[in-house]
């Protein structure tokens, strides 16, 4: 028998928990009990980047800590309106490498398709906030322009789904996108670029991993974890079930000042990875990205922290420091 009380035991669907997720940086505030912070709240940047944090995410940030990692990620404040020189709106040359509607075509034999603008959290570092996602969602297009592209070009062989964030896409509009490229004989491989399985866990749900088990290429999946404090048992569940699945599973980071710029942090962060089944991939320099200059580190304090993971961690354990240089072939060691 159905009873109220079985029906509310039910745990809610990754697209409830989406919709519920907060938007309002005094509620986040709020609910961390650190309303006297409101007048550090940016509505300005709140404005042109709007807050968007799942609730599951808030509530691995520590209660009454201004400083919390995750907090600082994602919190609006007046450091955002300094406009500094040297950041721009598109840091990383994204709009000249368009090669049709949702491609961009930069490296040798990889092509990352930006498939939706949406993202289940808004990291205030991010370079995509001024990305002009409205045009250049592949998935708009029904993926025709896309494919149209990948078909003209046999260099390719790797296929990156990226965004925005590709698994706030539903399940059966990745599979659309899955079954018009199978026809394609030369990719042979899939990697999906999702920061979903960190902060949006349940994500992962029945219907996702029946859908990795059916492709045909290998998938890697690259998570993207700054700290961490957000890899909790819930986010260790996700990323064994996509192992089950097949997936080989990495992370990439950025480094971000108050966030994780302490060595003991990144060397925290690759043990925690290792311990969850993911091995670190990159570490990212910032872009220079207008409104997160604040975040920025020097590169002589990136590389001391890159050199004292290299003697505290197995090379295995020690991603790659780089950084985006437009136009280079590939990401740019430091
Ligand atoms: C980072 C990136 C890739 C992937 O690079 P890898 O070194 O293969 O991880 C591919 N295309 C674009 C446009 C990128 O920015
Ligand atoms: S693209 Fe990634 S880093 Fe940027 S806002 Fe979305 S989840 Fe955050």
């Amino acid at each position: 028998m159905i009873t109220a009380n079985s029906l509310s035991a039910q745990p809610k669907s990754w697209q409830m928990l989406w919709r519920e997720a907060v938007r309002d940086p005094r509620e986040l505030l709020e609910i961390l009990d650190l309303g006297h912070l409101a007048g550090q709240i940016s509505d300005q940047a709140a404005a042109q980047f709007p807050l968007r944090v799942p609730r599951g995410f808030i509530a691995k940030m520590r209660r009454g800590d201004a400083n919390d990692p995750l907090l600082r990620q994602v919190l609006p404040i007046q450091d955002e309106e300094q406009i500094v020189e040297g950041y721009g709106f598109d840091a990383v040359g994204d709009a000249a490498a368009k090669g049709g509607t949702g491609i961009i075509h930069k490296y040798h034999a990889r092509a990352l398709l930006i498939t939706t603008g949406s993202c289940a959290i808004h990291c205030r570092y991010c370079f995509r906030r001024h990305f002009p996602y409205a045009e250049e969602t592949a998935a708009s297009q029904h993926w025709a322009e896309a494919i149209t592209y990948l078909k003209s070009d046999s260099s390719i062989t790797e296929l990156i789904l990226s965004g925005g964030d590709p698994l706030s896409l539903s399940t059966a509009k990745l599979k659309e996108l899955t079954d018009a490229i199978a026809m394609m004989p030369q990719i042979k491989r899939l990697r999906l670029h999702t920061r979903l399985p960190v902060v949006l866990p349940e994500r992962i749900d029945a219907e996702l991993l029946d859908w990795i088990h059916g492709l045909r290429w290998p998938l890697t999946v690259v998570i993207h974890a700054n700290h961490a404090q957000e890899l909790m048992p819930d986010v260790a569940e996700a990323v064994s079930k996509l192992r089950r699945a097949g997936a080989t599973m990495l992370n990439q980071a950025v480094l971000l000042k108050g966030v994780n710029d302490q060595a003991s942090e990144q060397i925290e962060l690759s043990e925690r990875l290792f311990d969850i089944g993911v091995l670190p991939y990159y570490l990212h320099q910032l872009d220079k990205v207008q409104g997160a200059a604040h975040f920025q580190i020097d590169d002589e304090q990136a590389l001391a922290i890159h050199q004292s993971m290299m003697q505290a961690l197995p090379g295995y354990l020690v991603p790659k420091l780089v950084r985006e240089v437009p136009g280079e072939a590939s990401k740019t060691p430091l």
